[in-house]
């Protein structure tokens, strides 16, 4: 039986760990041929050797998100390896706390691998999803910080509000210029990454304040975001346009 996202090339960005990986494994599963990009050059590098190595269905571009250079040459990469470009999904995203009184610095930092790097690859893919010659599926990952915010994500909730109206930005863009590429942006709660893990068993008082605040009973798991940028990169959402798919366990309600 063919996959979901059979035939199709997509180009994941901080995939070698957490929400990146997952989303990686499933589209691989799901068909796709898959390009992982991430400054984590082993993690990455070893994702691309267990799913099958040398480019045949994943292979790994070392990419640093805010260096705008280094994106037309990993977009002419993954044209010489997979022939096209599909999808594109903008996962890569720190998230330092912060609150008002944080240094420029961190704000600084913040905005440029969240944001400008959304950018960034957002532009990188309109070019060569058209040049590929295909209707395309741009998804960013946003957060629900995107559309709320705690008092020490500042900088992250700017960042992430930025990723949600740049994402209606490039849809419209798109339509306005008639290029076949969606563009949508995806708000996941707080969901049991690695990092997080071990974040949460050294601070067991913020598990239990982070349960409470998602309604669902239980925090997320790197497959239930992965399944929804199955569902954006697949044909199945072609009525999905410059929208946010929140999957959050109802933390906004
Ligand atoms: P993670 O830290 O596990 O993974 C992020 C990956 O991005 C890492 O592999 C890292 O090396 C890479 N990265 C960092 N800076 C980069 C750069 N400049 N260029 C390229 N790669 C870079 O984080 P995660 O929890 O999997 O988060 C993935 C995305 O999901 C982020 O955008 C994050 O803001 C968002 N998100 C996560 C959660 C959550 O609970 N985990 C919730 C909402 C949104």
């Amino acid at each position: 039986m063919a996959g979901r996202v059979e035939g199709k090339v997509a180009f994941v960005t901080g995939a070698a760990s957490g929400l990146g990986e997952a989303m990686v494994r499933l589209l691989v599963a799901e068909g796709a041929k898959v390009v992982i990009a991430d400054v984590a050059t082993e993690r990455g590098e070893a994702l691309a050797a267990e799913l099958g190595g040398n480019g045949a269905r994943a292979a790994f571009l070392r990419l640093d998100v805010t260096d705008e250079a280094a994106w037309d040459a990993a977009m002419e990469q993954t044209l010489r390896w997979f022939g096209k470009l599909d999808v594109l999904v903008n996962n890569a995203g720190i998230a330092p706390s912060g609150d008002m009184e944080m240094p420029f610095s961190v704000w600084r930092t913040t905005l440029s691998v969240n944001l400008d790097g959304t950018f960034l690859g957002t532009r990188a893919a309109i070019r060569t999803i058209t040049r590929s010659g295909v209707p395309g599926s741009i998804i960013n990952v946003s957060s629900t910080m995107g559309m709320t915010a705690e008092p020490t994500t500042a900088a992250y909730s700017a960042s992430k509000a930025g990723v949600r109206n740049l994402t209606k930005a490039a849809a419209v863009h798109c339509s306005t210029h008639k290029l076949p590429i969606r563009v949508n942006s995806i708000h996941p709660g707080m969901c049991l990454t690695p990092l997080v893990r071990d974040y949460l068993a050294a601070h067991p008082q913020a598990l239990e304040s982070q349960i409470a605040s998602h309604p669902i009973g239980h925090l997320g798991e790197p497959e239930d975001i992965a399944y929804g940028v199955l569902y954006l990169a697949s044909d199945e959402s072609k009525f999905m346009f410059g929208s946010e798919l929140v999957i959050d366990g109802g933390y906004l309600i």
